[in-house]
């Protein structure tokens, strides 16, 4: 040790300068790692969500300093109450100017009946939306603007509301939907608008919501005669994760068809009711479908009419000749799987008990509670149950199936092979919304993973901070060398009592 400690003195500069440069390009190294991913946790927390806290309905919504004025000289005050029972009526062509003092980027549209396609001008860049029939749609800008145009297009335009946002994280209660599913892995067959939860219970929060599955929901009748409803409706749906827009059927609600099938089958063409399933189920081609109890759950003559029909519809969908229209559109197709509720052979029972991550750790049960509680006309008479006899909304029983009985339970989809079809390399980059209506064809980005997906921009970081660690790390081995390089050259220095030649 004193044999080198006192020759060593250059040497101990070499490696105090070594060490210095080591602790330095590891202090770099590990802030820099550090700092980029803190950058990208906090951008990325909040757009991942891309929401608001639950209840917060200010959080980026202009409130004050909008004006509207309308082609036709109509009141729009009603636009901007947060009212959906109130609306104007303009007719094609009409356009409303939109007007606000604090710069916006998005504009909600609630509408009372599916709306005409209608344009919107802002900035220069044009936006289309309405052919989905959307009745509550959001269109994002290209640009922050103080004006737009909404151009009404031909047909019927009852329009309620009118918000406006600008950058900040969209509250929860905005509804940002997809088309209806190109292929579905789930269809569930509700008869009126609150079935879906009520007797389907934790499915769509836990398939829709939790798995990110396309899952398309299919109500046989409408409710345009109580406006409120089909808000309730959607808002229900978009509470359980379901991101693909429901169809609405053709069949009016008519209170005529409470209490008996009979009663059912004097107000809704059973032939008409039966082609609609057949279609829908060519459709869509549900890997599972979901029914009704054929005891109409508690005796209802149009949950028994939906759940017969789906039975019947389920033999005809794979034979073109039968109801050779939607056979010609659609194709054919025989469902893998067919569930009804309460059915009471090869029955399961589902535990909805299980916290859901996706909802914050509340559960599939809660969630149906949830989406249940939007339907505020309805509360006062029914609840969502666990147990009971007909309420019970986890007994399920497997009506049909071209994969075999369950054996383990607790999951609609045992049997069925989810390994998704491989697919030609995507494109990497990710895709803005500028425009509301994809092309004819098209599947919007995004399409039933949008609670799942993380935006691309909010991956860069991360990105950049690994590359930075590897530099790094290059670095610190080069500095290892070096040292070790010192070291050796020391201990021969010393060896030689400290007077060998110095080459560095
Ligand atoms: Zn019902």
């Amino acid at each position: 040790m004193n044999r080198l400690s006192a020759p060593g003195t250059k040497h101990q500069k070499w490696l105090r300068l070594a060490l210095c440069l080591l602790a330095g390009l590891l202090a770099v190294g590990f802030f820099s790692a550090g700092g980029f991913a803190a950058r990208a946790a906090g951008p990325g927390s909040s757009t991942a969500t891309g929401s608001s806290t639950a209840g917060d309905d200010a959080v980026g919504e202009i409130t004050t300093g909008i004006s509207l004025e309308h082609s036709g000289g109509l009141g729009t005050g009603v636009l901007l109450d947060r009212n959906r029972s109130t609306s104007i009526t303009p007719a094609g062509g009409d356009t409303i100017g939109i007007t606000s003092e604090t710069p916006f980027t998005r504009i909600y549209l609630v509408w009372d009946r599916p709306p005409a396609a209608w344009e919107l001008e802002a900035g220069g860049a044009t936006s289309r939306g309405g052919s989905y029939g959307y009745l509550h749609e959001l269109a994002t800008l290209e640009t922050p603007v103080t004006e737009a145009t909404l151009t009404l297009g031909e047909g019927e335009n009852i329009l309620c509301d009118i918000y406006l946002f600008g950058d900040a994280p969209l509250p929860d209660w905005v509804q940002q939907w997809q088309p209806p599913c190109e292929k579905a892995d789930l269809v569930v067959f509700s008869t009126h608008a609150d079935d879906e939860h009520l007797f389907f219970g934790g499915i769509l929060p836990t398939y829709a919501g939790e798995q990110g599955l396309a899952v398309q929901v299919v109500y046989m009748t409408n409710h345009w005669g109580e406006r409120y409803r089909p808000h309730e409706l959607l808002d229900g749906l978009w509470t359980v994760g379901v991101t693909a827009y429901p169809v609405i059927g053709p069949f009016p609600d008519l209170y005529a068809s409470l209490e008996s099938l009979a009663s059912a089958e004097s107000v809704f063409d059973r032939d008409e009711v039966l082609a609609f399933q057949v279609e829908m189920l060519r459709r869509f081609k549900p890997l599972v479908a979901a029914g009704h109890d054929l005891n109409g759950e508690y005796g209802h003559g149009a949950h028994i009419l939906n759940a017969q029909t789906l039975v019947e519809a389920l033999e005809l969908t794979a034979d073109e000749t039968a109801y050779p229209e939607s056979a010609a559109q659609y194709g054919t197709w025989d469902v893998p799987k067919t569930y009804l509720h309460l059915y009471p052979e090869n029955e399961i029972i589902m535990d909805w008990t299980v916290p859901l991550e996706r909802f914050g750790g509340a559960t599939a049960f809660e969630m149906a509670e949830a989406g249940f509680a939007k339907h505020t006309s309805q509360v006062t008479y029914f609840s969502v149950q666990l147990g009971g006899t007909w309420e019970d909304c986890r007994k399920f029983g497997l009506v049909r199936s071209t994969v075999g009985p369950d054996v383990a339970g607790n999951d609609l989809f045992e049997n069925i092979d989810m390994t998704p079809e491989p697919e030609p390399a995507p494109e990497p980059e990710s895709v803005p919304v500028t425009s509301i209506i994809p092309a004819e064809g098209d599947s919007l980005p995004g399409e039933h993973s949008a609670f799942i997906s993380l935006p691309a921009s909010t991956q860069q970081p991360s990105d950049s901070g690994s590359s930075w660690v590897i530099m790094v790390a290059v670095a610190a081995v080069v500095v290892i060398v070096v040292l070790v390089a010192v070291l050796v050259r020391v201990n021969r220095g010393g060896k030689k009592g400290g007077k060998g030649r110095r080459r560095w």
